[in-house]
């Protein structure tokens, strides 16, 4: 008999359920199931043209190669450049990784970093991958619990009554999957004094979504407002969400050369090098025209409102208005006696033809993740089966 045990390392985490929901719906699409997925985290918009272009001509120029395991000269270049340009951080080429999607640079990080009994301080809802990535480290989630009042935004006291000797990290997604919860500079140096007091935290702050901010002003993030802690800040961004290259799988993170030398040593066994051809195709982005970005912005912003409106007419749903990125976070509470949980609910809402994430896989409770980067149409459609589903049993 074959010995199927799995590491126990593997055996603390789940698959992600935002993936697992996302392939459902494909499966039963497949099957003939009239699906509308709002459950992946993806822009609809085509990969703009003068990427792929850059994809095309690296290929036939042979650029079908390893690169160095942090990623090519020209990359590291570019984004260094994004970093200064849309978030206000200066870092050296040296100080970039480039991995293979954003997903990795976090795995990395914490991998890296992580021992067994390590805290590590996360506002919750969050990002799925984050509480897992930190279970396999076998080190422990310090969830601080945010609510649709303070539009899911940790406050500085929070933060402050979650830390002990034993924190290794504190993560922060501004603008965040699964709420858009968007912190401000006043927030943000907030958390900076009191980091000061706790100087064996490190941050990571998961910019992946800066373009996609509904708000007035620049982007905020802690290594542009607190030079002062950038041995400890890494920040995480990419063209996944802003550029709709999320098949690429490229995400950049620039931080301290310690902690970068560190990811890259982990990088080398792992992947090596990010895809080649991706490579360029990132440099396309991050060094061409941004200002459709801006295009792109406003449509999600019109659908952000439409959907809000939308999901707040229906009987016991409600939603804030989220300040980035494109995901609702809804309270469900209402309809939870009937139910029993959130992963029931998402279940029946699949059966009324509408793929959506439960608020538990993210830490949250009673409710569930919609993503808005969708048709127009779309997304009309699929809040209608939401309502009908609801009124029905
Ligand atoms: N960080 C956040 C908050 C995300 O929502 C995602 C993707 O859903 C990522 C990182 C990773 O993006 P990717 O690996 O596609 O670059």
């Amino acid at each position: 008999m074959t010995d199927t045990t799995i590491s126990n390392a593997l055996a603390r985490i789940q698959p992600s359920q935002t993936n697992a929901m996302t392939d459902r719906a494909f499966e039963l699409r497949a099957a003939g199931a009239d699906i509308i997925s709002l459950s992946v985290g993806e822009p609809d918009f085509p990969t703009p043209p003068h990427v792929i272009e850059a994809a095309t001509a690296a290929m036939l120029a042979g650029e079908t190669r390893y690169t160095a395991v942090a990623g090519t000269a020209k990359l590291r270049e570019a984004a260094a450049l994004h970093f200064q340009r849309d978030l206000g951080i200066t870092v050296a080429p040296a100080q970039v990784l480039v991995s293979t999607g954003g997903k990795q640079s976090v795995f990395l990080c914490l991998t890296a970093t992580l021992n067994p009994g390590d805290e590590v301080v996360v506002p919750a809802p969050w990002w799925v991958s984050y509480s897992e990535i930190v279970h396999f480290s076998d080190a422990e989630v310090v969830k601080v619990a945010t609510t649709p009042a303070s539009r899911f935004r940790m406050s500085a006291e929070q933060l402050e009554a979650a830390i002990t000797p034993k924190t290794r990290w504190l993560l922060l997604n501004s603008p965040g999957n699964p709420t858009g919860a968007t912190y401000s500079a006043q927030d943000l140096l907030g958390f900076a004094e009191v980091l000061r007091r706790h100087p064996r935290v490190l941050v990571m702050s998961d910019d992946i979504y800066a373009p996609l901010r509904y708000g007035q002003g620049p982007h905020a993030t802690l290594a542009a407002l607190a030079p002062d802690l950038a041995e400890r800040i890494l920040t995480i961004s990419g063209v996944s969400k802003s550029h709709a290259m999320t098949g690429f799988r490229i995400g950049v993170s620039a931080g301290p050369q310690w902690l970068i030398s560190a990811m890259t040593r982990l990088q080398s066994h792992i992947t090596g090098n990010a895809c080649t051809i991706s490579q360029a195709a990132a440099v396309a982005a991050f060094t061409g025209p941004q200002d459709f970005l801006l295009d792109w912005r406003e449509r999600f912003r019109a659908r952000r409102d439409a959907v809000v409106a939308a999901i707040n007419a229906i009987p016991g749903l409600s939603t804030p208005v989220p300040d980035g990125a494109f995901y609702c976070m809804v309270d469900a509470t209402p309809h939870m006696a009937r139910f029993g949980d959130d992963n029931a609910l998402a279940m029946h809402l699949l059966e009324h033809g509408v793929a959506v994430v439960a608020a538990s896989a993210f830490g949250g409770q009673d409710g569930f993740r919609i993503s808005f980067a969708a048709d127009d149409a779309v997304l009309q459609t699929a809040i209608a089966r939401i309502a009908k589903a609801l009124e029905s049993q």
